[in-house]
C-alpha cells in the first residue's frame, strides 16, 4: 500500500496562522486577567487561588457518565466548579488564545495528578511513593479527551494535550509510570454540542470518538493497556463516556479521568450524598 506524502494540508496552514496572529495579537492587546478582567495581571491571585485546592470526585453529578449496567461509575476528579471567574478562565485558556495560561493550568493539574496518583497507582499495581521507573506494574497512559477538527483549526492547537503532559508529569511525581497518548480521534462530523440535550449530547459524542489503534499499539506495545483520560470541563460526562467505551472496546482498562472544573449540578446541594469511593479497577492491582 502507498503511503500518503505528508504535505502540509490547507487546514494545518490555517491552524498555523490562527495560533501567530493570536500570539501577535497578545503581544499589541494590554494583558488583563481573564478571570475577573484586572489590568496588567496574567491572572490575579484571588482568580489563580481556586485552581491550587485538592481535587474533588465529581462523577456522581455528570449524568451521561451513568453507565446503566451496574457497573459503577468513571470516577473523575474535578479541580474546581466551572463557574464564574474560573469559567472566564477556562475559556479565554481555551477558546480565546491566552496560552499565556498554559503554566497556570498545566501546574495546577500536574499537582492534582500527584494527588490522584495513589488511586490511579492502586488501579496499576504500582508500589506509590516508590520512584517512577521501578516494577513491573504497567505504563499508565494519560489519554487526552479528542478535538473535532473544527475546534483544531479554530483554536490552533490541542490545548488539552497541555494537560495530559501536565498529568503525565504529576503521575510521575507519585511514583507511577505515566505517558501522555493521544490515541482518540474524531470521526466524522460532530454537531455543536450547544442547545442540544444529554442524551443527544450522548448519542453525538459515541458516535464520533473513536481508537487510533495503531497509535495505541505503538503508545502499549504489550499487555492489557492503562488509561487515565484528561480533559478541560467536565459537564454531563458525555464526552468522557464515548472515550471510555471507545477504548474498552479497543481492550484498555480506564482507571478514571481528571478534569480542571466540571460543571456543578443544578442544585449543588445533590440530595445523592458525597460519592462512593469505590474503584472499578479490574488491573493486576486489584484484579477481577
Ligand atoms: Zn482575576
Amino acid at each position: 500500500m502507498r503511503s500518503r506524502p505528508r504535505w502540509c494540508t490547507l487546514a494545518d496552514v490555517t491552524e498555523h496562522l490562527v495560533r501567530w496572529t493570536r500570539e501577535l495579537a497578545r503581544l499589541v492587546v494590554p494583558v488583563s486577567c481573564p478571570g475577573c478582567g484586572r489590568p496588567d495581571e496574567t491572572v490575579c491571585a484571588p482568580c489563580a487561588e481556586p485552581l491550587s485546592r485538592a481535587p474533588r470526585r465529581v462523577e456522581a453529578d455528570a449524568p451521561r457518565l451513568d453507565r446503566l449496567d451496574g457497573v459503577p461509575p468513571l470516577p473523575v476528579w474535578a479541580l474546581v466548579a466551572y463557574t464564574g471567574h474560573v469559567r472566564h478562565l477556562v475559556v479565554a485558556w481555551k477558546d480565546r488564545g491566552r496560552t499565556d495560561l498554559d503554566r497556570l493550568l498545566a501546574g495546577s493539574l500536574r499537582r492534582a495528578a500527584a494527588h490522584v496518583g495513589p488511586a490511579v497507582g492502586s488501579c496499576v499495581g504500582s508500589p506509590v511513593g516508590a520512584p517512577a521507573g521501578t516494577g513491573a506494574a504497567p505504563e499508565v497512559l494519560v489519554v487526552p479527551a479528542p478535538s473535532s477538527a473544527a475546534a483544531r483549526r479554530a483554536r490552533g492547537r490541542e490545548p488539552v494535550q497541555v494537560l495530559a503532559r501536565a498529568v503525565a508529569r504529576g503521575l510521575g511525581d507519585a511514583g507511577i509510570r505515566a505517558r501522555p497518548a493521544r490515541v482518540l480521534g474524531r470521526r466524522g462530523r460532530v454537531r455543536d454540542q450547544v442547545g442540544l440535550g444529554s442524551r443527544a449530547r450522548g448519542r453525538n459524542q459515541a458516535a464520533s470518538v473513536v481508537v487510533r489503534r495503531r497509535a495505541l499499539a505503538r503508545c502499549a506495545p504489550e499487555g492489557r493497556p492503562v488509561c487515565l483520560l484528561v480533559d478541560d470541563v467536565l459537564t454531563t460526562g458525555a464526552t468522557l463516556a464515548a472515550a471510555e467505551r471507545a477504548l474498552e472496546g479497543a481492550g484498555c482498562d480506564v482507571v478514571g479521568g481528571l478534569v480542571v472544573a466540571a460543571t456543578p449540578p443544578p442544585d449543588a446541594r445533590s440530595a445523592r450524598g458525597p460519592t462512593s469511593p469505590a474503584q472499578r479497577c479490574t488491573g493486576p492491582g486489584e484484579g477481577g
